[in-house]
């Protein structure tokens, strides 16, 4: 069975085909600038080199043509034709209270996800146009929808009810959601199995730590709690995101600064995290090249990342009876060797070690933790696009 995944941003669209026998990506890309100038899609299938076709893409569906033909394509394509493609998975990030599971995507479904717009008005849009584009061009093909935020939906209401007036959930489901779902779904099951433990079993914190960051407490496979929230600005603090902050903070700022809603909504989303402590850059590479020549404020920003980082795993260790694994992910938590060593070295009163030797590497699955250390720490690269398949495989 061969499966394309298609994850829709408001001007991109990536995507995978995998064929599920062997889990082997047979074309993967990237299709950028949508709808504005520049436009470019690259492509590269398995064995041979990258191609970049540059040319105005007016639309998703134009980006999505273009995708589908170079899938085709003679000389350098994946399949001799799409009858070859056996469904479509879609990443779609707001599945709000409508969906604890991935789903065959019907017009019920369209709806529900139509519905969810108010609450996730930047993110669910594109992955509806992203929808819609493939119904139009691929027909009635299987498609599947995967929400960012269903392996959340577990979470119990002591921990996504906010301590506003109760009627603000009832009238407009402000709650926690959580997001990076399908990531810390991934890594919890491979963690699962690499630590010989059943799935149902197993307690977990995982860490994905990238541009955006998200940690998540999994108590016997479940997710039981989670760092973003209402959106994902809530938790630790990120590239360019504020994460946790007294809420006093926002009017105080947009009275003092006189912004609207959305421009302190930019200031929040955009121009916040180590990117705003900094002053440097939101990319954790460029932050420890400066820190490491003399850049105090790139060293603060790091220092105030890390430190969050251990404060919410220590106060998840308060949410589970005993845990498995602590487990990194992402960008920097599946590269940044000296991020995982300053995270874990803060643990010690925990009894938690890292092996120095073990965590000198970057981006592969292994145990990083000391031999005797009271929990074990594992790096999992995550691979949300596989999960998507995976999915979309199962519900087919
Ligand atoms: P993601 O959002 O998961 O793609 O992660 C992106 C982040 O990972 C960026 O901030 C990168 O700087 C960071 N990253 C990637 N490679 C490294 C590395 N070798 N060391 C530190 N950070 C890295």
């Amino acid at each position: 069975m061969k499966i394309l995944v298609i994850n829709c941003g408001s001007s991109s669209l990536k995507y995978q085909l995998i064929d599920m026998e062997d889990k082997k990506v047979l074309a993967k890309g990237l299709a950028e600038r949508i709808g504005i100038e520049g436009g470019r899609v690259k492509y590269e299938a398995a064995g041979k080199d990258e191609i970049v076709i540059e040319e105005m893409l007016a639309d998703h569906k134009a980006a999505l043509k273009i995708v589908l033909d170079s899938l085709q394509h003679a000389e350098y394509g994946a399949v001799k034709s799409l009858d070859e493609i056996d469904a479509v998975g879609h990443r779609v990030v707001h599945g709000g209270e409508a969906f604890a599971e991935s789903v065959i995507i019907d017009d019920e479904v369209m709806k529900a996800i139509n519905d969810n717009v108010e609450i996730a008005p930047l993110h669910n849009p594109p992955n509806i146009i992203g929808i819609e584009a493939c119904k139009e061009i691929m027909g009635d093909i299987p498609m599947v929808a995967v929400f960012d935020t269903a392996f959340h939906q577990t979470i119990p209401a002591l921990n996504y009810i906010y301590a506003l007036p109760y009627e603000y959930y009832e009238k407009y489901k402000v709650r926690r959601y959580g997001f990076h779902g399908t990531s810390h779904q991934y890594i919890t099951g491979r963690a699962a199995e690499m630590l010989g433990k059943d799935l149902d079993d197993v307690n977990l914190i995982t860490c994905h730590l990238g541009n955006g960051s998200s940690i998540s407490a999994v108590v016997g496979g479940k997710c039981y709690d989670t760092t973003m929230g209402f959106t994902p600005l809530e938790g630790l603090a990120m590239g360019t995101r504020t994460g946790d902050m007294d809420p006093a903070i926002v009017p105080f700022i947009m009275d003092k600064e006189n912004l609207s809603t959305e421009e302190m909504s930019n200031v929040m989303n955009k121009k916040s995290g180590v990117l705003g402590i900094s002053g440097v850059s939101s990319d954790f590479r460029d932050l420890e090249e400066a820190a490491e020549k003399g850049n105090e404020r790139a060293q603060l920003a790091l220092d105030i990342f890390e430190n969050r980082v251990r404060k919410f795993i220590g106060a998840y260790l308060t949410e589970m009876d005993h845990c498995d694994g602590i487990i990194f992910t992402a960008g920097v938590g599946e590269n940044s060797i000296s991020t995982r060593e300053r995270v874990i070295d803060g643990l010690a009163s925990l009894g938690i070690k890292i092996d120095r030797d073990k965590n000198d590497m970057r981006g592969k699955e292994a145990v990083i933790s000391a031999d005797d250390s009271s929990i074990p720490v594992l790096v999992i690269p995550t691979n949300e696009e596989l999960k998507i398949a995976m999915e979309t495989a199962k519900l087919v």
